[in-house]
């Protein structure tokens, strides 16, 4: 809804997408979507989430795009800003 600018700009490539790591922009088809996925925990209290891999992009919810660097994807595992968006920030 407010990506009326980015899709204006990419109205001749399509979709655009930018890498949760280095902010870089790129074609969509460039770049990896990942979605928070539910793995189950032990505790009752907390949900034990994760990151998995969408490249087909057909799992719901908010994507996170991770471009081809390498050094994104090392750094992408130790990647936690999604967890603000799933948790509503509720770290302590
Ligand atoms: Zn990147």
């Amino acid at each position: 809804m407010s990506d009326a600018k980015a899709q204006s700009e990419a109205a001749s490539e399509g979709p655009v997408r930018t890498c949760v790591i280095c902010r870089k922009r790129g074609p969509k088809a460039g770049l990896t979507r990942h979605v928070i996925v539910q793995t189950g925990g032990h505790g009752e209290s907390a949900a034990q989430s994760a990151l998995a891999a969408d490249p087909r992009a057909v799992m719901p919810g908010r994507g996170f795009y991770l471009c081809r660097d390498a050094a994104c994807g090392a750094k992408f595992h130790k990647f936690s800003g999604w967890r603000k968006h799933f948790h509503g920030g509720s770290a302590r």
